[in-house]
């Protein structure tokens, strides 16, 4: 594909997309998640995501997974269900594959929705390419480096190496809009033509559960009505300046990074 259009994220963008409630709006309207994530191994992972959707505006997160005694208690405003995800309520978008370990099954009926979906982490192993690109709804794929290596078959300093190159190839393969994580996160639209550049990141964003955290927060936009590229953007964004405010120069854990979150909204809008 020919030259890249490249976009450098700025703040008065970003304030202009958060969605907002009006005085008219109502849980539904504002927007349902459906998280299909963790396992039996990585509960936590499930708990992150659900804590990155809850600080990014879905009006209801619905869990649906193994880890759900993790989720009620770290948050009891999930709604939990012991189905797979093709027998849950109707929901606006999904997130699938933080902590997911081998549930191939969920990662397919996922991405069977005619909705916009989420892949991360074990999602993106498990995703069958040819469903991905059969989907009419957007897809967003949220690799790091070494995922992004998997799905290309390269190595993950090839990709280190060439990280426009590399999420735009990957955007087109899969005909989805394509997240690459790192010091500087890239967002390519599906085609690959556009990629947005975030400029927040924060190597103190370089600890464990901090992408699952991010999943969540992007897919709260997605189930919003933000397109994949822009959920993909404005969570990238708030994300890095939530690491800052965690952090602030001293360590922080992924659950910080997510408590965070509504300080990065304050300082964005
Ligand atoms: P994951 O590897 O899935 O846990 O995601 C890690 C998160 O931390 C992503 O949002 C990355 O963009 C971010 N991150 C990792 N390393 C750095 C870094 N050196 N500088 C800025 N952000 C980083
Ligand atoms: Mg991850």
């Amino acid at each position: 594909p020919g030259e890249a259009e490249l976009e450098a994220l700025q703040h008065a963008d970003v304030a202009a997309l958060l969605p907002m409630p009006g005085a008219e709006s109502d849980k539904y309207r504002r927007g349902v998640l459906g998280i299909a994530a963790g396992s039996a191994r990585y509960p936590g992972a499930a708990v992150l995501a659900v804590s990155g959707a809850l600080r990014g505006g879905a009006g209801a997160v619905r869990y649906v997974g193994p880890a759900a005694d993790a989720v009620i208690a770290a948050f009891p405003e999930t709604l939990v269900s012991d189905r797979g995800p093709a027998r849950v309520g109707r929901v606006q978008a999904w997130v699938v594959g933080p902590g997911a370990g081998d549930d191939a099954s969920s990662v397919a009926e996922v991405l069977g929705a005619e909705v916009p979906v989420l892949v991360d982490a074990d999602g993106l192993r498990l995703a069958d390419r040819d469903a991905v690109r059969a989907r009419r709804a957007p897809t967003l794929m949220t690799p790091h480096a070494g995922e992004a290596a998997a799905l290309l078959g390269v190595s993950r300093q090839a990709v280190e190496g060439a990280r426009l190159d590399s999420v735009r190839e990957l955007a087109a393969a899969y005909g989805a809009t394509v997240l690459l994580k790192g010091a500087t996160t890239l967002v390519a639209d599906a085609g690959g033509g556009v990629v947005r550049v975030n400029p927040t990141g924060t190597a103190w964003l370089a600890t464990a559960g901090s992408g699952d955290v991010l999943s969540g927060l992007a897919g709260s936009l997605l189930a919003a009505g933000l397109s994949a590229l822009d959920a993909g953007s404005v969570a990238a964004y708030l994300h890095g300046l939530a690491g800052r405010f965690a952090a602030d120069g001293a360590p922080a854990g992924a659950h910080d990074v997510a408590a965070a979150i509504p300080d990065a909204w304050r300082d964005v809008r």
